[in-house]
């Protein structure tokens, strides 16, 4: 069975457990959350989150913790070799995101790993490998899944062997993991529609056992445009067919799906995406519907 969910809140009163059953109203059988906003670092405190409620609801439908993954907020930038407060704020919150995911009893932590900005891109690269052997520690069985970005503005980790090189250079690497965006790729030159190619030459330059999260996005720019901007299933230039292959890929079944599409208007476009990947079947007027 495919594992496939979608982003989805956390927000009071119910947190966690709103997150879950968020997540079950969409059809899906995992999700992804973020421990609080993505654009700053101010967290609740884990017990305020009713962790075990949403535990025990995913037991009831027979999820597994792992199909929980936890976002990192984007502001955080360990490739920031410039401001030096600004990378050890980001080591300093991700040391203790690590404990939030163990505590709320998850497994995988989804993290960009950051932009060089104006220093030069080795530098970025090195300050990024520097960052995760700090935050990084052997008693936490915690897998920083470094997400494949799209190469807008300064980002590092655009290509497969970037990824590697920071997994090469880190010495816990048996801590990290790959979560690989089909949005972040197709923009970042790769050919989504010749998925089985990507997925030889991600095997060749990283090794297919890290790959543990994609984010199953469609683009609203053209491949190669740096630009990083998810589209619905089908409206954008990757296009539903090649998605689809993505997500029922056979040597992809453990690998944890994940949603990343805009809302439309204030509907989510979750429920109907989920059925459509599930059926292998697009329906545009669905996604249309919510428009009107
Ligand atoms: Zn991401
Ligand atoms: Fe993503
Ligand atoms: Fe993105």
């Amino acid at each position: 069975m495919v594992i496939l969910g979608s982003h989805c809140s956390m927000k009071a009163p119910k947190f966690l457990l709103g997150s879950v059953q968020e997540a079950l109203s969409y059809g899906a059988n995992a999700l992804m959350i973020y421990t609080g906003p993505p654009q700053n670092t101010l967290r609740k405190p884990v017990e305020a989150l009713k962790i075990q409620e949403a535990m025990q609801l995913m037991k009831t439908h027979g999820i597994p913790a792992e199909n929980m993954i936890v976002h990192a907020p984007y502001i955080i930038n360990l490739g920031n070799s410039v401001k030096q407060e600004t990378y050890q704020l980001g080591v300093d919150f991700l040391k203790n995101e690590i404990q939030r995911v163990k505590e709320i009893g998850a497994k995988y932590l989804v993290l960009h790993p950051g932009s060089h900005t104006i220093a030069p891109f080795e530098d970025g690269m090195n300050q990024i490998i520097q960052g995760l052997n700090e935050v990084l520690c052997e008693e936490d069985d915690v897998i920083i899944c470094l997400e494949t970005m799209s190469g807008k503005g300064s980002e590092v980790g655009f290509t497969f062997e970037q990824i590697q090189t920071m997994i090469e250079n880190t010495k816990l690497s048996h801590k990290l993991g790959v979560c690989l965006d089909t949005c972040h790729i197709h923009d970042a030159g790769y050919d989504v529609s010749s998925f089985d190619q990507i997925l030889n030459e991600f095997d060749r330059i990283i090794g297919l056992d890290r790959l543990k999260v994609i984010h199953v996005n469609d683009s609203k720019n053209v491949q190669g445009a740096k630009k990083d901007r998810h589209a619905n299933l089908g409206e954008g230039h990757i296009g539903f067919d090649a998605l689809c292959k993505v997500v029922h890929h056979p040597k992809l079944e453990h690998v944890i799906k994940i949603l990343e599409t805009p809302w439309i208007g204030d509907e989510a476009p979750y429920k109907i995406e989920i059925e459509m990947l599930k059926n292998k079947v697009y329906d545009p007027s669905a996604l249309d519907a919510l428009r009107k």
